[in-house]
């Protein structure tokens, strides 16, 4: 029997390692709870991980089998475990950020000192961090060039799915665990309590339930939303991916950033798009279906940036020599997480976060240049209130956006192109919908003034929407003070 440990791929279909185990013996699936990554999430990551984890012992259910669940160090649990239950060998997927590189070394570590065979596959992405280099050998920092070598290499086709007859039955695995439970007093362990499908609750881990609705969980549920978004809305992606009340995007990252689904079955399904794009008539369908998967690949080239410059995380990519003179006015910060900025697109874009645990992605880019040129505030506060509040939290492309957004990014927004709120509101939701959805306060409001907010007097805002704020900043005075700022940090004269 082997063991196999899920992390970040929280489903049985197209999962490489599972498959690879699978076709050489029986297989028990564990799910390992670690203080260390516990210490990083949020109450919307912990919700909407538990909500995946309960799909994927459904569907290990479903198969005969169960999820072992055990909580600590997996440094500590996995060698127990295996040895408990006489596991030839552990497997998993590898994570590319630099925290599941550490507790990964410290696995395999522990693994090889007490003799148990371990084996790591490559199942996250389609091309690995070290796949797509410069002719020169080095990684890319720009993404352009990532894009076309990404999109000309060939992809491996999805790996089959397990079924009973591969996996440990589910009453072997009960007795398994009491046994295990009697030897917990490995030296290498400890105590080692493990549970059959016995899922903890937010509390017990020490979260609350989240006030947002983080959507549903799982393999099938991915699966309808990939089929419902490959019905029609792909064939329009290119052209309409931009305006969030068209609603078109996929709605995918919360389950691609759980591995509730595989990123060889997404892309197979977008390659069958394709060929049926050729009969559409939209125009440039096929570019359309490109475009997106041109989105996959941000995702793979911020995977990159992070595996390659670990320091990301807290570091700007770029080192300006003096660093910038971030303002950091609590108030403001404040308004723009409450959604309460006085620019409607903002405020709608801050409102969608709370309610859904989720941004479109042009409102993430306009919400992050507000926040950074408008407010002037650091980009670290947009993306730890991010991190604590997106369910799609992924920190290649959170961290990989924010720099974007910053201008102190790889293949980063210029400092000098600065969004204005208003015209990308009047651009991308010119009939105000998307705002209207998120601020009741502007319903029914002329989409005119909506746009014009800025430029209302007190009257005629107090007759529009009496409740809803007054501008809390003058972007065309933050505007000049932002290309101030940037110029110092960049050791330029501000007044040229
Ligand atoms: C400030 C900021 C923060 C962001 N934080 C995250 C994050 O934490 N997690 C996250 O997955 N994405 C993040 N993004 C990227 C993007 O906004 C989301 O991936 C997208 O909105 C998710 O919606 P979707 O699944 O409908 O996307 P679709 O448009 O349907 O795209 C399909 C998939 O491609 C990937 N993708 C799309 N756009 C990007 C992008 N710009 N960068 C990297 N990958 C992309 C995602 O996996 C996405 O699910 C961020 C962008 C910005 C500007």
């Amino acid at each position: 029997m082997e063991l196999f440990w899920h992390r970040r791929d929280l489903r049985v279909a197209d999962n490489v390692g599972l498959a690879v185990a699978a076709d050489r013996d029986t297989v028990a699936p564990i799910f390992v709870f670690d203080p260390d990554v516990l210490a990083h999430a949020s109450d919307v990551r912990v919700r909407r991980l538990l909500d995946g984890l309960t799909a994927l012992r459904d569907a290990y259910r479903d198969r005969g089998s169960d999820l072992l669940v055990a909580h600590g160090e997996p440094a500590s649990v996995l060698p127990a475990v295996a040895a408990g239950l006489d596991a030839e060998r552990v497997v998993w997927n590898r994570d590319y950020s630099g925290l599941a590189r550490e507790r990964d070394a410290a696995v395999r570590r522990v693994l090889d000192e007490v003799g148990i065979a371990r084996e790591a596959h490559q199942d996250r992405v389609l091309h690995t961090p070290d796949a797509i280099r410069t002719n020169a050998g080095d990684p890319y920092s720009v993404y352009s060039y990532y894009w076309k070598k990404w999109r000309d290499r060939g992809k491996d086709a999805p790996v089959r799915t397990p079924e009973a007859v591969d996996l440990v039955d589910a009453s072997v695995l009960v007795d398994s665990t009491a046994r295990l439970e009697s030897t917990g007093s490995d030296e290498t362990a400890g105590h080692v309590e493990v549970d059959v499908g016995d899922l903890p609750t937010p509390d017990s881990l020490g979260f609350a339930e989240p006030d947002a609705a983080v959507g549903p969980a799982g393999t099938e549920a991915a699966r309808e939303r990939l089929d419902a978004f490959l019905e029609d809305d792909v064939f329009r992606y290119g052209d309409d991916r931009d305006y969030p009340a068209r609603r078109v995007t996929s709605r995918l990252s919360t389950f691609l950033k759980y591995g509730e689904i595989g990123i060889r079955e997404v892309y197979a399904a977008t390659e069958e798009a394709m060929t049926a794009a050729a009969d559409r008539p939209d125009e440039d369908a096929e570019g359309s279906v490109e475009e997106f998967q041109a989105q996959l690949a941000w995702g793979e080239f911020y995977t990159q940036v992070l595996f390659h410059n670990p320091e990301v995380v807290t570091e700007n990519y770029k080192t300006y020599e003096a660093g910038i003179d971030w303002r950091d006015d609590p108030e403001e910060i404040t308004a723009w997480k409450r959604g309460e900025t006085g620019y409607p697109i903002v405020d709608a874009g801050m409102r969608q976060l709370r309610e859904e645990a989720y941004v479109h992605n042009r409102v993430r880019m306009i919400v992050a240049s507000f926040l950074t040129k408008d407010l002037l505030a650091d980009w670290r506060h947009g993306y730890d209130h991010f991190r604590e509040t997106l369910a799609d939290h992924e920190t290649g492309n959170d961290n990989g956006g924010w720099q974007w957004a910053a201008s102190t990014g790889t293949d980063a927004q210029p400092y000098f192109r600065i969004f204005n709120p208003m015209t990308q509101g009047e651009r991308y939701d010119p009939d105000a919908e998307y705002i209207a959805e998120y601020v009741p306060e502007l319903r029914g409001v002329d989409p005119a003034v909506v746009h014009g907010w800025h430029e209302c007097s007190p009257t005629q805002r107090a007759n529009a929407a009496p409740d809803y704020p007054d501008p809390i900043v003058d972007h065309a005075v933050r505007r000049e003070e932002a290309l101030t700022m940037y110029k110092r940090a960049r050791g330029e004269d501000p007044d040229e």
